[in-house]
């Protein structure tokens, strides 16, 4: 897919020639226009009669007071309503893009509802890298990014349209998870990977791992643009997850999920770091400590009339000997029957309900838990 976005696209004398190219040679364009006075009705008509697959059209908020403000100009919100409905009488697809920040991450449901409304074919939802502009707004907090994945999973099986991600690769693994947990089949999910499948390309012919990524791998005038992807150092290292460092480097989830290396690369400088906005991320940094310097205690206690097994992390470096217990969740399994994924959230300090396990169960599970630990699962 070839994707030509901006700034705004419209300044560009040649846009419709390069589609038109594009379409000549089997390449599927699709175009993300600035919602300004320049995207008008001719405009959208014209997309639409050269073959454009998709209109990505910008909105972070659900009203245009909202939308208006974190874009900064009056009638923006106005534009984008007309601009989906000329979409629609044209026969165009379009989609709605939504920038998830701490302004704008709790109008998510009514920006959902309302790109249905526009017979949006795709949401796609972007994860804040705090690079160029965006340095400047606040970003969500790791455990709220957890959040947001686990309601687009659930909006994501009612939806209308199809949800994808940009720079929140955990949400597969969120995914992946929730989907197991209620025995639906593994999630297609769909999230683009800085160099791994993707790449951006400048308006001067500078070629980047992602448009949230400043490094620079190349130039189009220099170099093929397939070269570059394939051969860049940067680009080999961002596809070779085995070399990521600390938490997405050990982490069993890398493969599919990897974290965001923009992220990662704003936040340390190093592309193959780990992404500060996942949880698991977090929680290896605040604790402090290596994985497996980390022991566990495990302990039955009543909780109703059942029982409950609550899992402590312990020995955490900054509190020697006392308890903590980390975030997690309750998971209304048999604990012994859970696939072995699921101990990582059960490590995380969360309730299980235990009534349907015996005694016996108990210490089966204690020495799951140990086996886990030793086998330095406990991450
Ligand atoms: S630690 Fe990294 S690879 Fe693992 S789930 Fe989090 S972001 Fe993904």
């Amino acid at each position: 897919m070839f994707v030509v976005s901006g700034g705004d696209p419209l300044w560009r004398p040649d846009l419709f020639e390069l589609l038109q190219a594009a379409v000549d040679i089997g390449i599927t364009p699709s175009v993300t226009p600035a919602t300004t006075s320049r995207l008008t009705e001719e405009t959208i008509q014209q997309f639409a009669d050269i073959g454009v697959n998709r209109m990505a059209l910008s909105l972070d908020g659900a009203t245009a007071a909202s939308h208006d403000a974190f874009r900064g100009e009056t009638g923006t919100f106005q534009t984008v309503i007309e601009a989906a409905h000329h979409a629609r009488e044209a026969g165009l697809s379009i989609q709605i893009n939504t920038t998830v920040t701490a302004a704008t991450v709790g109008e998510l449901p009514a920006i959902a509802d309302l790109a249905e409304e526009l017979g949006a074919q795709m949401w796609e939802v972007f994860f804040l890298v705090p690079v160029g502009r965006g340095a400047q707004l606040a970003q969500i907090t790791p455990e709220r990014a957890h959040q947001v994945t686990e309601w687009l999973y659930n909006r994501s099986r009612e939806a209308s349209y199809r949800i994808i991600t940009v720079e929140a690769p955990f949400y597969r693994r969120v995914a992946r998870d929730m989907a197991s947990e209620t025995g639906d089949e593994t999630p297609q999910v769909g999230s683009t990977g800085a160099g791994n499948g993707f790449v951006f390309v400048s308006h001067t012919g500078d070629v980047y791992p992602s448009g949230f990524m400043p490094l620079r791998a190349g130039n189009v005038r220099e170099a093929q643009l397939s070269t570059i992807y394939r051969d860049a150092e940067c680009m080999q290292r961002l596809r070779n997850r085995a070399g990521f460092d600390g938490p997405c480097g050990d982490c069993p989830a890398t493969q599919y999920c990897g974290g965001s290396r923009s992220r990662a690369y704003a936040a340390t400088g190093n592309p193959t770091g780990s992404d500060p906005l996942c949880p698991w991320v977090d929680e290896w940094s605040t604790s402090g400590t290596s994985p497996e310097a980390s022991p566990c205690g495990v302990a039955l206690r009543p909780a109703g009339n059942c029982h409950s097994l609550r899992l402590w992390r312990i020995g955490w470096n900054e509190h020697p000997n006392t308890l903590r217990v980390r975030g997690g969740r309750s998971l209304h399994h048999d604990p012994l029957t859970l696939p072995s994924h699921h101990h990582r959230w059960l490590l995380r300090g969360a309730t299980v309900p235990y009534s349907r396990t015996t005694s016996d169960g108990v210490e089966i599970f204690n020495s799951i838990l140990w086996g886990l630990i030793s086998g330095r699962y406990m991450h």
